[in-house]
């Protein structure tokens, strides 16, 4: 099903975003953003490198073309990425040289550097060595603001990410039986989400029973009981990068009374939040409309983490739909909507749908029904 999906935009995108992270840099004053393997360089450049402890690293100058600075032994990896449609300059360093210094040298002995957040510790030191005077600072201030605006592209990858994990939730009930353990289900869970067209598994919760009541329990040997609500929430990333997130709970067999009456109101809590959403209302406002009812009825200490999280190249990234985050959304914004109900020593539920904001409202990519799914 995704034979004929690209693995990186068009060169002509990428060129867009890269011209638009260079005026967002002069803007905020930084000399340059280094970006190393990840997300942000994947985003900027199509480049999908592996993290290594050798530097890679794109050298985003507020001034000048950027540099991608590759270990010499990359060299032939990086010139067959998009880099080389790109047509950007790639400098190689050999296992004798000094990357940073090297990189240094590019760039103002004054001012201040964005580093990429996920850029690791390590790094992040050799580049105050070999930059002294320069202050350090998150290339994310700058960056966040570009890869939280999707565009028409970036939000057709999220529905097909959307419409893969929706297949692998629809067979989830064949799976989700008495007398399996829950590392049984998330074996069948994880084959289910390769087979549907992502490249990577990221993350299976199965979380059974009394299990159910912590958000990020994953798997455990519990034998899954006749009567138990199981939260299953599961993600992968498709071959283009853009990532899946989606959360049914389900009952093997039947569900106690009184988990059912909460369901009732996480789902109506859940479908309210989803339905504030559009152009100009803040993100801490769609937690509070969640949070509102949950509360109301009683359950506001139950619901024990913020609403939502921004979904694109990675599973969490901006905007944190979060109280305290007054951000107001706009259209291209994609995230997820996924409250919750914990009830410690007995079970819990969630349900999580990845949301975009449209211009005039928004749309779901994730499609399952949302009752609670009786096994
Ligand atoms: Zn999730
Ligand atoms: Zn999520």
């Amino acid at each position: 099903m995704t034979a004929n999906i690209p693995t990186h935009p068009p060169i002509a995108d990428l060129a867009d975003r890269i011209a638009r992270a260079q005026a967002a840099t002069q803007e905020v004053g930084a000399n340059a953003l280094l970006i190393t393997p990840g997300p942000d360089l994947r985003y900027l450049t199509g480049y999908d490198a592996v993290p290594l402890e050798r530097l890679t690293c794109l050298i985003l100058r507020a001034e000048g073309d950027p540099v991608m600075m590759v270990p010499r032994l990359e060299l032939e990896a990086a010139k067959a990425s998009p880099l080389g449609e790109l047509g950007m300059i790639i400098a190689f360093w050999d296992e004798v040289d000094d990357p940073y210094r090297r990189v240094a040298r590019m760039l103002p002995d004054r001012g201040w550097v964005g580093l990429d957040n996920h850029m690791w510790a390590q790094k992040v030191l050799h580049f105050r060595d070999a930059m002294p005077e320069v202050t350090q600072g998150l290339a994310g201030v700058v960056l966040e603001g570009l890869r939280m605006r999707k565009s028409a592209d970036e939000v057709a990858a999220l529905r097909r990410a959307g419409s893969a994990i929706d297949s692998v939730h629809e067979r989830v009930p064949q799976w989700l039986r008495a007398g399996r353990t829950e590392r049984e289900v998330a074996r069948d869970i994880a084959e289910a989400i390769l087979e549907v067209g992502h490249a990577r598994v990221d993350f299976v919760i199965v979380a059974s029973g009394p299990n159910g009541a912590s958000p990020h329990h994953e798997v455990s040997e519990r034998v899954i009981e006749a009567g138990d609500p199981v939260v299953v929430d599961i993600g992968g990333t498709m071959p283009d990068g853009y990532c899946s997130d989606e959360t049914r709970t389900y009952a093997v067999g039947s569900a106690p009374a009184e988990f059912v009456e909460y369901y009732a109101v996480l789902q109506a809590a859940q479908e309210a939040a989803c339905q504030h959403v559009k152009p100009g209302v803040t993100a801490e406002s769609i937690d509070a409309v969640a949070r509102s009812i949950i509360s109301d009825a009683g359950y506001g200490d139950l619901f024990i983490h913020r609403t939502g999280h921004g979904i694109g190249l990675e599973t969490h990234e901006e905007p944190y739909i979060v109280a305290g985050n007054d951000e107001p959304i706009e259209a291209g914004f994609a995230f997820s909507v996924e409250p919750g109900i914990y009830q410690s020593g007995l079970h819990g539920a969630r349900i999580e749908d990845i949301v975009v904001c449209t211009d005039d409202g928004y749309e779901r990519v994730n499609h399952r029904p949302r009752d609670l799914i009786i096994t």
